[in-house]
């Protein structure tokens, strides 16, 4: 898309679980960059592998699953097989993270302030007195009224939607040139969702980090990100810019999220019908064909894997029939 060098390139990376009967792959082949600075969205429902891209990126996969395939560049330099100490440097100094429950991140035995000065002093040497004059700092800054009082509390006496602050402050505590942020929100009711993406957006202008936010929430990825990137069964089905994506989506699962989206007055006014493939049993040609309205007597979807490709509509797709007008897709999977 451009000739900058990206902070992260994510090229063919295949993370696979191990199970008695053999590998099952959960990410399938996933190639994207992020570059200084943007925001990046990730989309996709659950199961479809956006988390665990990005907890192959930050090097923390569950037990049982490793990256198989493909490579992971942090400015230029391999992740991939990188020990657990280089790693953990990395995590935390150049990339930081907030996880849906802000109580992974917090031990509930501590008070928020210490928590938020250690890691601050884990990367830089500054005294006790400075890094929590630093966290105080930081805690104003996404949004905690009287951050010198707060920070004596401990976890549970913070609400939840300013215990997702703290941990946005704590994930910013050394001013990362990338966050990654998975699900801020989910957990949170709606208003206080609003004000939380609001603090997370502030913070992450001011230092001029990059933001990887990976979302369910394609009205979320729309409001806050430049690029996205569409995931389904493992695999990304579209990429582009939000607006390509938006206004000319290419994939029927893209078209079928969009038309899904929440109208005006709170309701839904379509879904997409069926389930996503287990990873175990995915078929053999495209993974959305059983639930694609466009796949119908068309055996190239249920032979064939189709390719991510650019698109005449800047975007990249992988639907064999993507060149096909939107539109045109739509009303020929509803006949
Ligand atoms: Fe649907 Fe076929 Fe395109 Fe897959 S390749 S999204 S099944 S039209």
């Amino acid at each position: 898309m451009t000739d900058r060098n990206p902070l992260l390139r994510v090229d063919d990376l295949e993370v696979v679980a191990s199970t008695p009967d053999g590998d099952v792959v959960l990410v399938d082949g996933v190639s994207f960059e992020v570059f200084e600075g943007e925001v990046l969205c990730i989309v996709g429902e659950s199961g479809s592998g956006k988390s665990l891209t990005m907890l192959a990126v930050m090097g923390l996969l569950p037990v049982g699953l490793r990256v198989s395939r493909g490579s992971i560049q942090w400015r230029g330099r391999e992740l991939v097989g990188l020990r657990d100490r280089e790693m953990r440097q990395l995590r935390g100094r150049d990339i930081g993270m907030v996880f849906q429950d802000p109580m992974t991140s917090l031990n509930p035995l501590r008070r928020v302030g210490n928590q938020l000065a250690e890691a601050v002093r884990l990367h830089q040497r500054v005294s006790r007195r400075e890094a929590l004059e630093r966290v105080h700092g930081l805690l104003r800054r996404v949004g905690v009224p009287q951050p010198e009082t707060r920070a004596k509390a401990y976890p549970h006496q913070w609400s939840g939607g300013m215990r997702q602050r703290a941990v946005i402050a704590m994930a910013m505590a050394n001013d990362p040139a990338l966050l990654i942020a998975d699900e801020p929100t989910t957990a949170l009711d709606v208003t206080i969702q609003a004000q939380v993406m609001r603090s997370l957006a502030e913070v992450r202008a001011s230092r001029g980090s990059a933001l990887v936010l990976i979302t369910h929430d394609l009205g979320l990825a729309a409001e806050n990100a430049s690029r996205m990137l569409i995931m389904y069964s493992g695999r990304i089905v579209e990429s582009g810019s939000v607006r390509e994506v938006f206004d000319h989506p290419t994939h029927p699962y893209t078209q079928g999220l969009l038309k899904s989206l929440l109208t005006g007055n709170g309701e839904r006014a379509f879904a997409i019908p069926g389930n996503p493939p287990s990873p175990r049993d995915r078929p053999e040609g495209c993974a959305f064909a059983p639930r694609c309205p466009v796949a119908a007597g068309r055996a190239e979807c249920f032979e064939h894997r189709p390719v991510l490709q650019l698109r005449a509509t800047g975007a990249s797709s992988a639907c064999h029939f993507a060149d096909s007008p939107s539109a045109e897709l739509i009303e020929e999977g509803a006949r």
